[in-house]
């Protein structure tokens, strides 16, 4: 709006200007005609006073003004004046020819009475009987120091009126039409002298619209071409830096969708700013959300952020939230007058879980050396101190501590495999394409002697053409050992263990059924945990707990299940499902 007002008035300036020139001109123009009008009368005026002088003192001379009168026909002829003479009364005695009719016809009595005094009149202007402008000059006529009578001579003024009158005309039509023409004229002028500043005023509007774009293309001769070219200058700049902030912004973006911390921002009025796509996918109200509020913040996250801006300090916390724990870091944010946050989180159930993990595992571990370790002391030492005198009993000592060292040895063996299982790299879970039956044969004839000793009998159900499994070996080999190991520890004299082994796409799935106690229901959940010895395992000689725990963790690390059904007093079935290899493959 500015320029164009802008170019108004600039238009309006140039147009009054014009205006005021054309004025002072014109009335310059006037005055000259006025003065050359006025310059004129009064010569006029003279001329025609010598000439009524000049027929005054004829008039006088003659015996009667009557006699004259062919020579007034004559003047009316040639002057271009009209002439009456009068008798002192004002009466028309004689006229030219073209006031003929004014014959008997009284002068104004005014003009007479003047006449009578002796003085000349001498009158410019318009008189009622005449044409509308005269030059009237009126002398008595003496005779013998009588005044017998007047002489009028006029002149009429019209030309002259009509070329002032034409004059003032011309400068009237020359002044609007001036006027006219430069209204068209001034418009292109301001709007010439005005473009620059509307090209740089739409510039800057788009500068300050988020359009860098627009470059302003002024003549270098224009004065504002240095001002343009500041202004395209600073547009460039500014475009420069908008890409960059842009850019960073993108980045910024970029990187905290990115990142699986949760981040937000808080502003001073506890507002949430910015929250990355993690902190939506975990707090927003409904999947299209794009704004957090408080409100949808976990409790204790809100509750830490509050605190936090309330006391325009640093913190951290924890925080639950869905069966999961976060830790979350919160900094501060803009200056002290101006306080924001912003808080990162990151779950850390698992390393809780871990750490409670790896207290209680050494806990449990501590617990079970202590055990067999004080009973090796405690017989040692009564065999040292000859507190036995009886070889039987002495023999019982002996085995004793022969089957608790056994069990620690079974201990820290089953230790040292689930660690190695746990921490161990890939080396620890190759990947072969294991034939089940091959395996399941093996262990049974591993074990096949115990079994026999016991009189338990193994009895093999083995599916034909079983697809592999994808698992290494003798990890598989380890899995079948300890659930046969337990099944046997369990078995009745006699029984009898079956392994079988049939496919259930995707998995093949094997499993060891004895016929031993079962399974009490409450220890079923309970019994592939670590450090685990169910009531049936409690009196067993070398029990560690840990084998259930390595089968789960082995089976777990090739992506496999395990399972258990039993019905107490009427054996247990534990079950291995292994992912078959697709033979298509
Ligand atoms: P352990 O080394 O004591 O055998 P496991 O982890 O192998 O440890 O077994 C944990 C518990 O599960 C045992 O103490 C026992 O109570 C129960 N259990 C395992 N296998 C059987 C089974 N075949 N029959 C009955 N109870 C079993």
């Amino acid at each position: 709006m500015i320029p164009r007002s802008f170019a108004t008035k600039i238009w309006v300036i140039i147009i009054a200007w014009m205006f005021l020139l054309l004025l002072f001109f014109g009335g310059i123009l006037a005055k000259s005609t006025h003065d050359f009008y006025y310059g004129y009368a009064a010569e006029e005026n003279e001329e025609l006073t010598n000439t009524a002088a000049s027929l005054s003192t004829y008039l006088a001379s003659l015996p009667d003004m009557q006699n004259a009168l062919g020579h007034f026909d004559f003047l009316g002829n040639v002057l271009k004046y009209d002439i009456v003479a009068t008798d002192p009364s004002g009466k028309v005695v004689l006229s030219t020819s073209r006031l003929r009719n004014w014959h008997g016809f009284t002068m104004p009595t005014q003009d007479m009475q003047q006449i009578k005094q002796g003085n000349n009149i001498s009158f410019e202007g318009s008189v009622p009987y005449l044409s509308p402008h005269i030059i009237k000059v009126a002398l008595p006529i003496w005779k013998s120091h009588k005044i017998i009578g007047a002489v009028f001579v006029f002149e009429p003024f019209t030309h002259l009126n009509a070329v002032s009158s034409s004059v003032n005309h011309s400068i009237g039509w020359g002044l609007t039409l001036s006027f006219l023409m430069a209204l068209p004229g001034g418009i292109f002028l301001s709007k010439k002298l005005v473009s620059p500043v509307v090209e740089m005023d739409k510039a800057v509007r788009d500068i300050a619209t988020g359009n860098y774009g627009r470059v302003i293309t002024l003549d270098s001769t224009q004065e504002l071409a240095s001002l343009g070219q500041s202004v395209n200058t600073l547009s460039e700049g500014i475009k420069l830096y908008f890409d960059q902030i842009s850019r960073e912004r993108h980045q910024l973006a970029n990187i905290l969708s990115s990142i699986e911390d949760g981040v937000l921002t808080l502003s001073p009025a506890k507002q949430i700013v910015m929250s990355n796509r993690v902190a939506l996918e975990q707090f927003a109200p409904s999947p299209t959300a794009e704004k957090l509020t408080l409100a949808d913040l976990p409790s204790d996250l809100s509750t830490l952020l509050e605190h936090a801006l309330a006391q325009s300090a640093p913190s951290n916390g924890e925080f639950a939230w869905n069966d999961q724990i976060f830790s979350v870091e919160i900094s501060l944010l803009g200056t002290e007058a101006e306080r924001g946050l912003v808080a990162v989180w990151h779950d850390v159930t698992k390393d809780r879980r871990l750490d409670k993990m790896r207290r209680e595992f050494v806990a449990n571990v501590s617990h079970e050396l202590r055990t067999p370790l004080s009973y090796l002391q405690g017989y040692t030492e009564a065999l040292l101190d000859n507190v036995v005198q009886d070889e039987q009993q002495r023999r019982r000592y002996l085995q004793t501590i022969l089957n608790e060292t056994l069990r620690l040895r079974r201990l820290v063996n089953d230790i040292l495999d689930l660690s190695r299982i746990e921490y161990g790299g890939p080396l620890e879970f190759p990947h072969e394409n294991v034939d089940v039956s091959e395996a399941i044969e093996n262990i049974s004839q591993q074990i096949s002697p115990s079994a026999q000793q016991k009189q338990v009998t193994l009895r093999l159900e083995i599916e034909p053409n079983l697809p592999q499994v994808d698992c290494g070996f003798d990890r598989l080999k380890q899995i079948l050992l300890n659930l046969c190991e337990n099944a046997l520890k369990f078995s009745p004299t006699p029984s009898e263990i079956k392994l079988s082994a049939r496919y259930q796409a995707p998995w093949v799935e094997i499993s060891v059924t004895d016929q031993g106690p079962g399974i009490p229901e409450a220890d079923q959940p309970l019994i592939w945990g670590r450090f685990v010895r169910g009531t049936n395992g409690r009196n067993v000689t070398g029990s560690t707990g840990l084998g259930l725990a390595i089968v789960n963790t082995l089976t777990q690390a090739y992506h496999g299940q395990v399972a258990l059904s039993s019905m107490p007093g009427h054996g247990a079935t534990f079950y291995v499902r292994l992912p078959a290899v697709d033979i298509t493959e």
